[in-house]
Protein backbone atom coordinates (compact mmCIF):
# COMPACT_ATOMS: atom_id res chain seq x y z
CA UNK A 1 0.00 0.00 0.00
CA UNK A 2 1.62 3.77 -0.81
CA UNK A 3 2.46 5.74 2.62
CA UNK A 4 -0.06 7.92 2.85
CA UNK A 5 1.24 11.51 3.23
CA UNK A 6 -2.07 13.39 5.44
CA UNK A 7 -1.36 10.49 8.41
CA UNK A 8 -1.47 12.23 11.67
CA UNK A 9 2.50 11.50 12.32
CA UNK A 10 3.41 13.07 8.78
CA UNK A 11 1.89 15.86 9.51
CA UNK A 12 3.84 15.93 13.25
CA UNK A 13 6.75 15.44 11.07
CA UNK A 14 5.93 18.62 8.79
CA UNK A 15 4.78 20.97 12.00
CA UNK A 16 1.26 21.01 10.94
CA UNK A 17 0.01 19.19 14.33
CA UNK A 18 1.78 19.95 17.09
CA UNK A 19 3.22 17.21 19.92
CA UNK A 20 4.50 16.82 22.90
CA UNK A 21 8.26 16.16 22.30
CA UNK A 22 10.75 14.63 23.85
CA UNK A 23 13.54 13.77 21.46
CA UNK A 24 14.82 15.07 17.95
CA UNK A 25 17.33 14.10 15.95
CA UNK A 26 18.46 13.61 12.32
CA UNK A 27 16.36 10.49 11.78
CA UNK A 28 13.97 10.45 14.33
CA UNK A 29 11.13 11.68 16.39
CA UNK A 30 10.18 10.92 20.06
CA UNK A 31 6.98 12.03 21.20
CA UNK A 32 4.43 11.13 24.33
CA UNK A 33 1.06 9.32 23.07
CA UNK A 34 -2.32 11.39 23.51
CA UNK A 35 -3.72 8.44 24.15
CA UNK A 36 -1.52 6.60 27.05
CA UNK A 37 -1.91 2.80 27.87
CA UNK A 38 -0.08 3.91 30.78
CA UNK A 39 2.20 6.68 32.10
CA UNK A 40 4.91 7.83 30.47
CA UNK A 41 3.57 5.89 27.37
CA UNK A 42 5.36 7.62 24.01
CA UNK A 43 6.17 6.84 20.91
CA UNK A 44 9.30 6.87 18.51
CA UNK A 45 9.40 7.25 14.84
CA UNK A 46 11.70 7.47 11.73
CA UNK A 47 11.38 11.06 9.61
CA UNK A 48 11.92 8.40 6.20
CA UNK A 49 8.14 7.76 5.26
CA UNK A 50 7.61 3.98 5.70
CA UNK A 51 3.94 2.56 6.40
CA UNK A 52 5.08 -0.56 8.58
CA UNK A 53 8.80 -2.40 9.39
CA UNK A 54 8.39 -3.73 6.09
CA UNK A 55 8.95 -0.61 4.12
CA UNK A 56 11.46 0.73 6.59
CA UNK A 57 14.93 0.76 5.60
CA UNK A 58 17.41 -1.11 7.76
CA UNK A 59 19.33 2.70 8.23
CA UNK A 60 15.99 4.04 9.38
CA UNK A 61 15.39 1.26 11.86
CA UNK A 62 18.61 0.90 12.87
CA UNK A 63 18.13 4.79 13.95
CA UNK A 64 14.49 4.15 15.73
CA UNK A 65 16.00 1.15 18.35
CA UNK A 66 18.60 3.47 19.05
CA UNK A 67 15.90 6.21 19.94
CA UNK A 68 14.06 4.17 21.72
CA UNK A 69 16.89 2.82 23.89
CA UNK A 70 17.39 6.67 25.00
CA UNK A 71 14.00 6.94 25.57
CA UNK A 72 13.64 3.62 27.65
CA UNK A 73 16.70 4.72 29.49
CA UNK A 74 15.07 8.00 30.20
CA UNK A 75 11.76 6.37 31.57
CA UNK A 76 13.90 4.18 33.15
CA UNK A 77 15.51 7.13 35.45
CA UNK A 78 12.83 9.83 34.69
CA UNK A 79 9.74 8.46 35.79
CA UNK A 80 10.93 5.06 37.71
CA UNK A 81 10.05 2.38 35.77
CA UNK A 82 11.53 -1.15 36.15
CA UNK A 83 10.37 -2.63 32.73
CA UNK A 84 9.72 -0.94 29.22
CA UNK A 85 7.06 -2.85 27.33
CA UNK A 86 7.92 -2.10 23.29
CA UNK A 87 5.09 -2.59 21.07
CA UNK A 88 5.04 -2.36 17.19
CA UNK A 89 1.64 -3.20 14.78
CA UNK A 90 1.92 -3.32 10.96
CA UNK A 91 -0.81 -3.13 9.44
CA UNK A 92 -4.40 -2.58 10.17
CA UNK A 93 -4.87 -6.52 10.43
CA UNK A 94 -2.58 -6.40 13.10
CA UNK A 95 -4.71 -3.17 14.88
CA UNK A 96 -1.90 -0.43 13.59
CA UNK A 97 -4.08 2.75 13.87
CA UNK A 98 -1.34 5.49 12.09
CA UNK A 99 -0.21 4.19 8.83
CA UNK A 100 3.27 5.67 9.66
CA UNK A 101 5.94 3.64 11.47
CA UNK A 102 6.32 3.93 14.87
CA UNK A 103 7.46 2.04 18.38
CA UNK A 104 5.49 2.31 21.45
CA UNK A 105 7.72 2.55 24.24
CA UNK A 106 5.95 2.04 27.25
CA UNK A 107 6.83 2.00 31.27
CA UNK A 108 5.94 -0.65 33.65
CA UNK A 109 4.65 -4.08 32.51
CA UNK A 110 2.37 -5.49 30.48
CA UNK A 111 0.08 -6.87 32.87
CA UNK A 112 -0.26 -3.27 33.66
CA UNK A 113 -1.79 -2.13 30.02
CA UNK A 114 -5.21 -2.07 30.84
CA UNK A 115 -6.56 0.78 29.27
CA UNK A 116 -7.71 -0.09 25.81
CA UNK A 117 -5.43 0.95 22.77
CA UNK A 118 -5.53 4.59 20.74
CA UNK A 119 -9.11 5.34 22.98
CA UNK A 120 -8.87 7.52 25.73
CA UNK A 121 -7.49 10.98 25.37
CA UNK A 122 -4.92 12.38 28.68
CA UNK A 123 -5.15 15.67 29.72
CA UNK A 124 -2.44 17.50 28.00
CA UNK A 125 -0.94 19.46 31.10
CA UNK A 126 -0.41 15.85 32.73
CA UNK A 127 0.98 14.67 29.79
CA UNK A 128 3.54 17.37 29.79
CA UNK A 129 4.29 17.24 33.11
CA UNK A 130 5.29 13.65 32.80
CA UNK A 131 7.25 14.72 29.59
CA UNK A 132 9.41 17.08 31.29
CA UNK A 133 10.12 14.26 33.82
CA UNK A 134 11.44 11.84 30.92
CA UNK A 135 12.95 14.85 29.24
CA UNK A 136 14.94 15.80 32.28
CA UNK A 137 16.76 12.06 32.37
CA UNK A 138 17.22 11.60 28.92
P1 LIG B 1 -1.06 2.27 16.40
O1 LIG B 1 -2.48 1.86 16.67
O2 LIG B 1 -0.94 2.74 14.99
O3 LIG B 1 -0.06 1.21 16.77
O4 LIG B 1 -0.73 3.45 17.37
C1 LIG B 1 -1.01 4.78 17.08
C2 LIG B 1 -0.85 5.54 18.36
O5 LIG B 1 -0.89 6.91 18.06
C3 LIG B 1 -1.97 5.26 19.39
O6 LIG B 1 -1.40 4.79 20.60
C4 LIG B 1 -2.64 6.61 19.54
O7 LIG B 1 -3.03 6.86 20.87
C5 LIG B 1 -1.59 7.58 19.06
N1 LIG B 1 -2.10 8.79 18.44
C6 LIG B 1 -3.14 8.89 17.56
N2 LIG B 1 -3.28 10.16 17.15
C7 LIG B 1 -2.32 10.88 17.78
C8 LIG B 1 -1.96 12.26 17.75
O8 LIG B 1 -2.56 13.10 17.08
N3 LIG B 1 -0.90 12.64 18.52
C9 LIG B 1 -0.21 11.74 19.30
N4 LIG B 1 0.80 12.23 20.02
N5 LIG B 1 -0.52 10.43 19.35
C10 LIG B 1 -1.56 10.01 18.60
Amino acid sequence: MAYDTNNIFAKILRGEIPCIKLFEDEHTLAFMDIMPQAEGHALVIPKEPATTLFELSDAAAAACMATVRRIGNAQKKGLGAEGIVLMQLNGAAAGQTVPHFHIHVIPGSIADLRKPHAMVMADTDQLKAVAERIIGAI
